[in-house]
C-alpha cells in the first residue's frame, strides 16, 4: 500500500505503532515527562552513542516559483534573489569546511530554471572531494532527474511535507508545482529508487495542530522504515518562524510540548535521526542535545552567499515573478534575502565546546559510508 492511501485512512485505521506514538503525545504529568527523558537519553545513547553529528546549510538560490505562505522565498515576494554560480558554491563551501564541516546540505527554492538538475548535480561534483556526506533540500523531482545527482556524489535527500493535512496544504501553497500534494508526499521514495540512501522527512510546526503532524509524520516514518529500508531516516521538527511577506505561525508549540515530541520520536523509532535546526533557540538546542537529537546545523546563514558575501553580481529583485533590478533600499545589505531567522547565532566552535562540555562528541564528518560501503 502506498503512504498515500496509508495518510487517507490514519483516521480510520492506525497500526499499533502509532496508536502507542499517540499515547506518548498525549498531555503527561512533570513526573511522566520526566520518565520520558530518561528512557529517550538512553535509547539515544544505546544507538548513538555519545555523538552529535553537525552539519551546515549552504543555500545555493532563493528563486522559487512558487508561493507558499509561509516562506520569505515566495515567488511573489520583491525579495533579492541570488543563484551562485559553481564557483561561489565552492567558495562559500571551503569556508564551511574550514570551520571543520565535512557534512553539508544544499539548500535551493524549487526553479527548474536556476536550480535543476544538471546545475544540482554540477554543484555535487565540485563538492564531492572536500565533503563526506552531500544532501540535498531542493523543490521535488522524478526518479530519472535524481539520478544523476546521486552519481555526482549525493547521498541525502530530504523532501518536508510541510504539513500532512491536505485542506491546510492547499490553503498554504497558493500557487505553483507545490500544489501537487500527492508528489511531494512519494518524492522520498522516488529519491530512495534513485539511490539516496540518507532520506530525510519533517513537518513545519506551526501550520495546523502539532498533535494531528505528529502523529502523520509518525505513519510515514514507519512506512519509510519499511520500505526504504537500507536509508538511515532522519526527521526534522522546524517550528515556524516569521518570514518575509508577513506570515506568522497559525498554532503554536511550546518548548515542552517539542521535548515531549522529540521523547516520543525516539521511543517509537529508537534508530531515528532527529535533526534540530538553528531555528531555535540556544538554550533549548543545548538541553535536547542530551535527551534524543542526533543533528545539528551550527552557524548557518539562509542566504545565499551569506557566508562569503558570494553572488552579489547576480543580485535582482522579483516583482510577481519578474526579474527587475536590485535598487537598494536605505540601509539594506547588499546579499539576497535569507529565508528565515536565525535564533542561535553561537559559531560552530562555540557550539562544539558546549557539546563537548555536555559530555559529547561532536561529529563533522560521518564514516558511516566508508565503514558500510554504501
Ligand atoms: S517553501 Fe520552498 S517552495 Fe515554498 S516558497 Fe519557500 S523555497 Fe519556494
Amino acid at each position: 500500500m502506498s503512504f498515500v492511501e496509508i495518510l487517507d485512512s490514519l483516521a480510520l485505521r492506525k497500526s499499533e505503532l502509532v496508536e502507542h506514538f499517540e499515547r506518548l503525545i498525549a498531555p503527561k504529568s512533570d513526573q511522566d515527562l520526566e520518565a520520558m527523558a530518561q528512557t529517550s537519553r538512553s535509547l539515544t545513547l544505546q544507538n548513538f552513542g555519545r555523538t552529535m553529528r553537525l552539519f551546515a546549510p549552504l543555500y545555493l538560490s532563493n528563486e522559487c516559483i512558487n508561493n507558499c505562505r509561509y516562506c520569505g522565498f515566495s515567488r511573489d515576494n520583491p525579495i533579492l534573489r541570488a543563484t551562485l554560480d559553481v564557483d561561489e558554491v565552492v567558495a562559500e563551501a571551503r569556508h564551511l569546511a574550514r570551520q571543520g564541516f565535512r557534512q553539508i546540505l544544499l539548500v535551493a527554492g524549487e526553479h527548474p530554471k536556476f536550480a535543476g538538475r544538471d546545475y544540482l548535480a554540477e554543484c555535487v561534483h565540485a563538492l564531492a572531494p572536500d565533503f563526506s556526506s552531500i544532501s540535498i533540500e531542493v523543490g521535488p523531482m522524478e526518479t530519472e532527474d535524481y539520478a544523476p545527482i546521486v552519481d555526482a556524489g549525493a547521498e541525502g535527500l530530504v523532501v518536508y511535507q510541510e504539513t500532512y493535512n491536505r485542506g491546510v496544504y492547499s490553503e498554504m501553497h497558493t500557487s505553483g508545482p507545490k500544489r501537487d500534494f500527492n508528489f511531494r508526499l512519494d518524492c522520498v521514495e522516488r529519491g530512495y529508487a534513485a539511490g539516496f540512501r540518507r532520506l530525510g522527512v519533517g513537518a513545519l510546526i506551526g501550520l495546523s495542530r502539532w498533535p494531528d503532524e505528529a502523529i502523520a509524520l509518525a505513519a510515514h516514518l514507519e512506512h519509510l522504515f519499511k520500505h526504504c529500508w537500507q536509508a538511515q531516516i532522519t526527521v526534522s521538527l522546524p517550528r515556524l518562524r516569521p518570514a518575509a511577506g508577513g506570515f506568522h505561525p497559525l498554532f503554536l508549540m511550546t518548548d515542552r510540548e517539542l521535548v515531549q515530541l522529540v521523547c516520543a520520536l525516539r521511543i517509537s523509532f529508537p534508530q531515528l535521526g532527529i535533526v534540530l535546526s538553528t531555528r531555535e533557540r540556544a538554550p533549548l538546542r543545548d538541553s535536547l542535545a542530551s535527551i534524543g537529537v542526533t543533528m545539528m546545523s551550527a552557524g548557518s546563514h539562509t542566504e545565499p552567499g551569506g557566508y562569503t558575501r558570494q553572488g552579489r553580481e547576480h543580485l535582482h529583485r522579483t516583482v510577481r515573478g519578474r526579474i527587475v533590478a536590485p535598487e537598494y533600499q536605505d540601509g539594506e545589505d547588499e546579499l539576497a534575502t535569507g529565508q528565515f531567522e536565525i535564533s542561535d547565532e553561537r559559531s560552530p566552535a562555540e557550539i562544539a565546546e558546549i557539546l563537548r562540555r555536555r559530555g559529547l562528541e561532536p561529529v563533522w564528518k560521518d564514516w558511516d559510508r566508508a565503514l558500510c560501503g554504501v
